[in-house]
């Protein structure tokens, strides 16, 4: 049975290598590949559920259209493309080509998702979005302080004397993390967790912080107080290569233990033994998660966090480092993170970015001149997964024509009128990054298309053509539907880059030469000043936030319990909860609150609340979490509405204070108990 080398393309930080096997056209299993060094043990549930999402019998095989009765049929590629056809040349001659919204979202990675770039660039541009939904603030805040976001290879980690894990949770949203971690650990190493909950990676740790969720500025700012005042920084690394400390200790000195203690309903020695901690164990890798960005202050608190790694010199060392996003393996992307994220300035852009990610609810329903008539959705899940999810639904509902490329009925895929089946991660090779891990790797293809489904990349062809698109561009820009064309495309990319092939990549993954193992060893840093700029006027004018980093409070609400929607280890975002073999582990959307809030209304383990807040209300079964913060509720990302209860249901559409991020934990919501039926 053949035996293929391929790799995970999810918006995952793992990036596992898998070996796969294949009998009759079927994926029969998925092995770990040794040759990453990062990912050793093998894939998660998840990628091992890749065996039933690949075969799956809730998958689309065949164009389905919407009928008068709401229901959907099949209907043949040459009826949907010359639909499409018809609609895009009506929507362009009536209304103008930005009349069309094209969304897509981080579902599939790849090099070859480019394609679409230049199908709607040379249709004559679109109204698409700017920002996304999860990590630019923390993006922003590291490269206004460092320059660029990268870091150490993940095996560095056994190399350090204290981890801190600031809001994130490896064991569920990493777990090949903990292998270097746990290594660290059996080398003496301490492990910190910072966290509102008690999150399984908490239970392997010696020391846990459980602050009040959007209080982490302040508690950095705290025990960069008690570093300063105790001197327990690098005053060589920070005479050398930091700009603005004395603004920064300053900064620092407003907030005392006592306050901090206060603000983050933490005890006060809690504050005072972190800071110890970091002084007696030289050698510190921080590792900030992607949630505590997701709220409005997001980037002030990553620039307040970073700044322990700075004024410590826990930067470009073995073992110490700011582990946030490496973005070293993105070597084909001519778009630079996160600086991609924001609106074009351009006066007359092709590309009207003009909707924000982060409120495309009330952006794309408000949007004139033109209105939007059509709208494409690919590799997303925008009516689960964007804010005020009730406002995107109207939003969409208003667009007279909507097709959505998928592989399931997601909530999205209800709302199409065509719906065009996609592409598993077998069907067609690809080249991906990490934002994690330093490996190119390529995403092999290892059976034929199920069904009826065509590759992004042939629909485009396809439609280019019957579009009239000139011959060169066709030539130029879309791969011909078939393997060859596609890995002539990928080695055309190759070229620029000779110690990568395909051939190499298809034994195992490779690191790109110009990957750096410890990253600002050098002391180079790309900033305005050359340096490490703790104080910033970049981020002032950018961004109208304080040029150094500072806590600000989240806006009171009326609701008295903050709902935080982390990932678990079930989902990546609202791909895999709708298969069996997932569902065996989580049957059913559960709402996570201490006992004490529980008991405050009433309701006992197991029984069916009311959630609501101003922006919407379901049913949804809860579950006592002793390891909560009392005060927190927690519903995971990723559910879908069409099985109950779904986080964004009760987000609203607001940008966080830098990088046009998505503020979804700015959320407050409260829950009664269900009189029983
Ligand atoms: S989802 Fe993440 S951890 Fe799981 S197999 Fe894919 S890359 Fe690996």
């Amino acid at each position: 049975m053949p035996t293929y080398t391929t790799a995970c393309p999810r918006n995952c930080y793992s990036t596992c290598s898998f070996k796969v096997t294949v009998e009759n056209e079927k994926i029969i299993s998925i092995e770990p590949h040794a040759s990453n060094q990062a990912t050793p043990e093998g894939p998660c549930i998840k990628g091992l559920a890749y065996v039933e999402r690949a075969h799956s019998e809730d998958r689309i095989l065949t164009p389905q259209l919407k009928g008068s009765d709401g229901n959907f049929q099949p209907i043949s590629w040459e009826e949907a493309l010359n639909l499409i056809t018809d609609k895009l040349q009506h929507y362009k001659n009536s209304f103008g080509s930005q009349s069309v919204f094209f969304y897509a979202a981080s579902g599939m990675s790849g090099l070859l998702n480019s394609v679409s770039h230049s199908f709607w660039d040379l249709y004559g541009g679109v109204t698409t979005t700017y920002g996304n939904l999860c990590w630019p603030a923390g993006l922003e805040a590291t490269r206004l302080t460092l320059g660029a976001n990268k870091h150490n290879p993940p095996w560095d980690l056994e190399h350090a004397r204290l981890i801190v894990l600031w809001g994130k949770n490896p064991v569920e949203s990493n777990i090949q993390e903990m292998i270097h971690i746990d290594k660290a650990l059996e080398k003496g190493a301490k492990l910190v967790t910072i966290d509102p909950r008690r999150s399984p990676s908490c239970e392997r740790g010696q020391y846990l912080i459980q602050l009040k969720p959007g209080t982490d500025a302040a508690l950095a700012l705290g025990v960069a107080h008690e570093l300063i005042r105790n001197n327990w920084i690098d005053r060589t690394y920070i005479d050398k290569y930091v700009v603005g400390f004395d603004d920064f200790a300053r900064r620092a000195a407003e907030y005392p233990v006592n306050r901090v203690s206060q603000i983050c309903d933490i005890p006060e020695e809690s504050i005072r033994l972190f800071a110890k901690l970091i002084d007696n164990n030289p050698g510190m890798t921080m590792i900030p998660g992607y949630g505590m960005q997701r709220f409005s202050n997001g980037g002030q608190s990553i620039r307040s966090i970073l700044a322990l790694s700075v004024i410590t010199g826990n930067i470009g060392k073995k073992g110490a480092c700011w582990h946030y996003a490496n973005l070293q393996s993105y070597v084909f992307d001519s778009l630079k993170e996160p600086l991609s994220y924001f609106p074009k300035i351009n006066a007359k852009p092709k590309f009207r970015r003009a909707v924000s990610m982060a409120k495309l609810g009330d952006d794309l329903y408000h949007l004139v001149d033109p209105e939007i008539k059509m709208i494409w959705v690919e590799r997303g899940n925008p009516l689960t997964q964007n804010p005020d999810s009730k406002q995107v639904k109207k939003a969409f509902q208003k667009a007279e024509f909507r097709v959505v490329v998928d592989q399931f009925i997601t909530d999205t895929a209800q709302e199409a009128n065509l719906i065009l089946p996609a592409k598993n991660m077998f069907e067609q090779s690809d080249i991906i990054g990490s934002y994690w891990n330093p490996y190119v790797q390529l995403k092999q293809k290892v059976i034929e298309p199920a069904g009826e489904v065509k590759p992004e990349t042939e629909i485009y062809y396809l439609l280019a053509q019957k579009l009239g698109f000139a011959k060169e561009h066709i030539e130029n820009y879309f791969p011909a539907p078939n393997d060859e064309a596609i890995e002539a495309y990928l080695n055309k990319h190759l070229k620029a880059f000779p110690e990568l092939s395909l051939e190499k990549l298809k034994q195992g993954p490779l690191i790109a030469s110009q990957h750096e193992d410890l990253p600002f060893a050098d002391g180079i840093f790309n900033t305005p000043s050359r340096k490490i700029e703790l104080y910033s006027t970049e981020a002032e004018k950018l961004w109208s936030v304080d040029p150094l980093p500072d806590y600000v409070p989240l806006e009171r609400s009326d609701y008295p319990l903050q709902l935080m929607s982390p990932n678990s280890k079930n989902r990546i975002h609202s791909q895999f909860g709708n298969l069996n073999v997932i569902k065996q582990f989580e049957p059913e959307t559960l709402l996570f609150i201490h006992p004490t809030d529980a008991e405050n209304r009433d309701v006992n383990d197991g029984e069916l609340v009311q959630l609501y807040n101003d922006k919407g209300s379901s049913e949804v079964k809860i579950c006592f979490d002793m390891g909560l913060k009392s005060g927190c509720v927690v519903l995971t990302n990723g559910h879908w509405y069409q099985d109950g209860s779904s986080p964004n249901l009760f987000t609203k559409g607001k940008e966080t204070d830098m990088g046009h991020g998505t503020a979804f934990h700015d959320t407050y919501v409260d829950c009664e108990k269900i009189a029983s039926k």
